[in-house]
């Protein structure tokens, strides 16, 4: 018999499913606000239509779900067979009709959060390897989810903005990007100060030093920024370049 509700007892990980069905459901009405003929507009994310962007987050969805299958099965499923085939997947994909390219992303999700849902709660450990090569506990794909779900509904560019974003999200994924720059020694040496959200304190590596170049804003615009995805919101450091993070 199928479970209707999640197989896992864990409540973090409870926590982390609603954040994901939240933020799935907030894509999906994002991209629901768009006629057909507006699905051939531009995103923010340079070279990509909505088109593109609805492809890579159905096609998303279906290599999570092989991760999610990787830890129920024990056969080792990668997200993708390789960078080329998930580019050309979202090429093609993008060339679906409307009707078709809307089914995959609906379609998608739903199979992901089943199989999310019916992961019995002792899988959740199980050790599976992102396209990035990490290798992370398949709890892990929840946020790997959430970050995409929420971040690309901003990226439809038809009125989703980062206050739109949960705090908590807003607040990992800053930690995610500083912590990336950190790794790879990236940050030029940055003083991020988030002025809604204090107790972070300091962030980045210019944090303490007088050389550090100053990055102020809410945390909305310093997430915003920090992801590549604008300065205008800042409050100051709105002529820095943050480097890269994926
Ligand atoms: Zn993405």
């Amino acid at each position: 018999m199928v479970a209707r509700h999640d197989l896992t007892t864990d409540p973090e990980i409870q926590e982390q499913l609603l954040t994901v069905r939240r933020g799935t459901a907030f894509w999906h009405r994002k991209v629901h606000e768009l006629s057909d003929a507006e699905l051939d507009g531009p995103t923010l994310l340079s070279g990509w239509t909505r088109r593109h962007l609805i492809a890579h987050v159905g096609y998303n969805a279906r290599a999570i779900a092989r991760l999610v299958l990787w830890a129920n099965t024990g056969v080792e499923t990668p997200m993708y067979a390789s960078p080329e085939v998930r580019d050309q997947e979202i090429e093609l994909g993008a060339t679906m009709p409307a009707r078709a390219l809307r089914h995959l992303d609906d379609h998608a999700a739903v199979s992901l959060n089943v199989e999310w849902r019916d992961t019995p709660a002792d899988l959740w450990s199980t050790i599976v390897r992102t396209a990035q090569g990490r290798e992370v506990p398949l709890s892990e794909t929840v946020w790997m989810r959430t970050r995409e779900v929420w971040l690309h509904a901003v990226d439809l560019d038809n009125g989703a903005r980062f206050s739109d974003i949960p705090e908590s999200v807003l607040e990992r994924l800053l930690g995610d990007i500083t912590g990336m720059w950190q790794k790879r020694g990236t940050d030029p040496g940055f003083a991020i100060e988030v002025l809604d959200r204090p107790d972070l304190g300091t962030l980045g590596a210019g944090a303490g030093a007088s050389s550090a170049t100053a990055v102020t804003g809410t945390l909305a615009a310093v997430a915003a920024w920090a992801s590549g995805r604008g300065a205008s919101a800042l409050a100051t450091g709105q002529e820095t370049e943050p480097p890269r993070w994926l």
